[in-house]
């Protein structure tokens, strides 16, 4: 066995599964006999110590159990349980998260981009350190941009507060396709933003009105 080799399974819907679809994906580990399993930070799946192979073999059963990720699409979508399952939760931070995951663009981003969102203050997700980070406060979604959790690590900056479910999925897209057309080939948001800076940002995505929210808080 190769102890070095991981792989992990995408579109795995933020971490979440219903009991059935758990049973069903712990009975396709068993199946390849994959010696170690890894829910990763990002709420994927790892497959730790797989022939190649076979990882692919196991990976195309588990497709029916998985979503479609998006075409030149963020890197990943992080979701906290949120209003549907935690008492904290003011917002649905599940449901703002499969909206997110859909974004796609007709040209590749920069550089990774990953979201954070969280259901209330508490940001359990660590939206602060995500190139998108989001929170739910009793105003609305809180959009945070250019956050960095890594070796140089970087908190991301407010851009638009007491923001609707549709207000923010229309600025993140903003925010993306502005980063999109000003970013350096494979550089990071943390870094973007430190070049250009957050009223640079906010100027070429707050110039119009967001959509009027059809979803009154
Ligand atoms: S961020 Fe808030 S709503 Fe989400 S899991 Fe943490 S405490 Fe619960």
């Amino acid at each position: 066995m190769n102890q070095k080799t991981y792989s992990v399974v995408p579109g795995l819907n933020m971490g979440l599964f219903s009991p059935k679809e758990l049973a069903e994906i712990v009975a396709v580990i068993n199946k390849y006999h994959v010696p170690m399993t890894k829910i990763t930070s990002a709420q994927r799946l790892g497959l730790l110590g797989m022939e190649e192979e076979e990882q692919a073999r196991l990976k195309a059963e588990l497709k029916p159990l998985t979503r479609p990720v998006a075409v030149n699409g963020v890197h990943y979508v992080q979701a906290c349980p949120g209003s549907q399952w935690c008492k904290y939760g003011t917002s649905d931070s599940l449901a703002l998260g499969r909206r997110l995951e859909q974004l796609s663009f007709a040209e590749p981003l920069p550089g990774k981009v990953k979201i954070g969102v969280s259901g209330c203050r508490m940001s359990c997700t660590e939206p602060y350190v995500r190139d998108v980070g989001i929170f739910a406060t009793k105003k609305g979604w809180t959009l945070l941009f250019g956050g960095n959790g890594g070796g140089n690590p970087r908190l991301g900056e407010i851009v638009a507060e007491g923001l609707s479910d549709d207000q923010v999925v229309e600025l993140v897209e903003k925010c993306l396709r502005f980063y999109q057309d000003n970013a350096k080939f494979k550089s990071r948001t943390a870094r973007f933003m430190e070049r250009i800076g957050i009223d640079a940002l906010r100027k070429g995505v707050l110039s119009e009105p967001l959509g009027v929210s059809a979803d009154p808080r």
